[in-house]
């Protein structure tokens, strides 16, 4: 299958050529002529599948078909994403597409000035990449007018949804016009409220799905090592000098803990960086470069931070703390085994957490493999019941339970360190039950950034 099969102008296979694209991935197979029909779309696809260039490619092709001078404040297409890296992405990709093509694009996101976006608003561009809070300000000092929008984006709509921005896009959907308008929406995990919104906002939308739903790629291999809190630091360094050359991306739950394990990692010669939304712009960018061009070994980030983390051949991805939510852990492991590459996925899991790893294995209906570390065993038995789940909240400190004494079945506390390492164990049952919607909605002060 060629991108010219699928009905791609000259202009855009050439930019694609010049990229190293030799041929679609499944979702943009899927997906492109759909968008080119100008049906609505509803396509499930994680990060990693190619899904930026299944919207874009089309999009560039419906505006360059009927090319029209830029209106000042008045964009042609919206595309919304979760997170200002995620724009930042998506924008980047978008102008390498339409390097031969008359579409001209901007991009606007919170935490720097509005000076200058309002400026590129006031010129005029065919296509504005936006995140939700920022976009709603500068239509309400009307730099912006959405009335004229034909083609509407929503880009990683479960975790935008995740991020509290339910309400944004309902107001900014009710801006848009109505008439005329094709709206794609792209989602790893569909939740109810996703359901929702496509079927009020959209048009008889077509349905692609290239993953089963919830499900992580299948060349990644993962494992969790049952650990204690404290220990977790010396683990994940003994797995990094195993292969000191290695990049990893690491999770912590915290920004504080990102900023700690990373000034930890560097202190014992790892070079290491944080990134998390605290960090200004231009440090989480120099960060990000610095981990695409190999100068930093390990780059630890916070969830949201980490959104359109665009790394080709990453081979590791470590969750130093488990996700609070499952469904991020999807979106982690997302960043590692792309486009067919192979990739691990490594869970650091302390006793507490095991009702976390509980859920992400009923998430993705596969069992995860618990692999005891010779000398880094837990201390007692990883504990998958809900309780203490429930008693904690996200950013709070794991609380320590009552020891059990060696229930059967259990990890035997102080297993022989000459043990070879790392050995699998046994796996933890997911029970099989379906956990959609298990944590639900989050809101917006209680994002785990
Ligand atoms: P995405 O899922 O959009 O974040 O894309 C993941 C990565 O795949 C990005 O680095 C893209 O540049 C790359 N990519 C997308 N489509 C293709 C393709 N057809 N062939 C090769 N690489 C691709």
């Amino acid at each position: 299958m060629s991108f010219t099969s699928l009905g791609l102008a000259p202009g855009i296979v050439r930019a694609l050529d010049a990229l190293g694209y030799q041929s679609p991935t499944p979702i943009q197979e899927r997906a492109i002529p759909l968008v080119l029909e100008g049906r609505d779309l509803l396509a499930g696809a994680q990060t990693g599948t190619g899904k930026t260039a299944a919207f874009a490619l089309p999009l560039i092709q419906r505006l360059s078909a009927a090319p029209a001078r830029p209106l000042s404040r008045t964009p042609r297409a919206l595309i919304l994403t979760p997170t200002r890296e995620l724009a930042l992405q998506v924008h980047e990709n978008l102008r390498e597409y339409a390097r031969h093509a008359r579409v001209s694009s901007t991009v606007i996101f919170g935490g720097v000035g509005m000076g200058p976006q309002t400026e590129a608003l006031r010129r005029g561009v065919d296509v504005l990449v936006a995140t939700p809070g920022r976009l709603i300000d500068h239509v309400e000092q009307r730099h912006l007018d959405l009335s004229r929008i034909e083609v509407l984006v929503l880009d990683e709509a479960d975790r935008m949804l995740d991020m509290g921005f339910l309400p944004a896009i309902r107001r900014i959907l009710a801006m848009l016009p109505t008439q005329g308008r094709q709206t794609l929406l792209f989602s790893a995990t569909f939740a109810q409220e996703i359901k929702d919104i496509a079927h009020r906002f959209m048009r008889d939308p077509a349905e692609v799905q290239v993953t089963p739903q919830n499900s992580v790629v299948a060349t990644i291999e993962h494992r969790a090592h049952p650990v204690d809190t404290d220990r977790k630091r010396d683990l994940l360094l003994h797995l990094i000098a195993a292969d000191s050359r290695r990049q990893a991306l690491v999770f912590t739950r915290t920004k504080h803990g990102a900023n700690r394990l990373s000034d930890w990692l560097e202190k014992a010669g790892v070079r290491s960086a944080a990134i998390h939304g605290n960090k200004s712009q231009s440090a989480r960018v120099k960060a990000l470069d610095g981990f695409k061009d190999g100068g930093v070994t390990v780059l630890v980030a916070t969830d949201i931070a980490a959104r359109g983390i665009d790394i080709d051949q990453l081979p590791l991805v470590v969750n130093f703390d488990l996700p609070t939510l499952a469904e991020d852990y999807v979106h982690r492991i997302g960043r590692t085994g792309r486009n067919g590459s192979t990739g691990e996925a490594i869970s650091l899991v302390s006793p507490e957490e095991g009702p976390l790893l509980r859920d992400i294995q009923r998430l993705l209906k596969q069992d995860i493999t618990l692999m005891p570390i010779a000398g880094y065993e837990a201390s007692r038995a990883l504990q998958m019941d809900a309780s203490l789940k429930a008693a904690r909240r996200p950013g709070q400190p794991p609380q320590r339970g009552p020891r059990p004494a060696g229930k059967p079945g259990s990890q035997r506390p102080g297993t022989p360190a000459s043990r070879p390492a790392p050995k699998p164990a046994r796996s933890a049952g997911h029970g099989g039950k379906d956990h959609r919607g298990q944590g639900g909605n989050r809101g917006r002060g209680q994002q785990a950034v």
